[in-house]
């Protein structure tokens, strides 16, 4: 009995110890290096690792810009690191959108503010985070662009605009399809409210830009809504 009740005790600690484990350890989201108490979601060899595309130092249009020439017209556009298999970029978003990370996605959003702190975007009248079926949004918890949109709001002193813009459907995850396929599926994902009308430019903020075909869908509603709006994007990471 003596035995059987030590077994239960060492399973118990063991368990707990495992809990204690997951839930109190502070591990680097890309390298899993414990970190240190200065450090937040990645060691500072990893945060130093997070590549920088810097398009808005560039003085010629940057890839980022052309990637939405003839199909929809951009105020100013940038993103702030290259997203890419097995970098730093990727841990981040996958941790963001897959983990339940909901504080990562502000923490990320002042992080993207202090960058842009001088640069003309910082002065837009509101930030409106890319829209995500309810669905999507249930299972995940919240929209990762509206947490990212929450930390430059706090940052730049902007409201973020809700419920202007809506989905129109439930698309499966399309990231595979090339540009052309996925352009058939976004055509009219998005349907804007005509009190887009009060404002005269606006911020787009998405996590990770691809193909644009989502932005392009989605700032095509707005212009339909509003044709006199200047919109801009702004996006943690760009896949070159
Ligand atoms: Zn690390």
């Amino acid at each position: 009995m003596a035995t059987y009740i030590q077994k239960l005790g060492i399973v118990l600690k063991n368990y707990t110890d495992g809990l204690g484990h997951l839930v109190f350890t502070n591990v680097c989201l890309h390298c899993n290096k414990e970190l240190v108490a200065q450090e937040r979601y990645l060691c500072w060899i990893c945060w130093e690792g997070l590549e920088r595309t810097y398009f808005e130092l560039q003085k010629d249009p940057s890839i980022l810009d052309k990637l939405f020439w003839n199909r929809v017209e951009i105020k100013h556009t940038c993103a702030l690191y290259v997203y890419g298999k097995g970098k730093v970029s990727q841990s981040l978003i996958r941790a963001l959108k897959y983990d339940f990370k909901a504080p990562l996605g502000i923490f990320l959003g002042e992080h993207m503010a202090q960058q842009l702190l001088h640069h003309p975007m910082s002065k837009v009248e509101a930030v409106l985070p890319v829209p995500i079926h309810p669905k999507k949004k249930f299972a995940r918890g919240y929209n990762q662009s509206e947490l990212l949109a929450r930390g430059l709001s706090k940052e730049w002193g902007v409201p973020v605009l809700k419920g202007l813009v809506h989905k129109r459907k439930h698309t499966n995850s399309q990231t595979t399809n090339d540009r052309f396929g996925r352009w058939d599926n976004v055509q009219n994902m998005f349907a804007a409210s005509s009190q887009i009308r009060n404002f005269s430019h606006v911020l787009i903020v998405d996590d990770v830009i691809t193909t644009g075909a989502t932005l392009e869908s989605l700032a095509r509603a707005i212009k339909a809504a509003n044709p006199k709006v200047q919109i801009s994007l702004l996006s943690f990471a760009f896949t070159k």
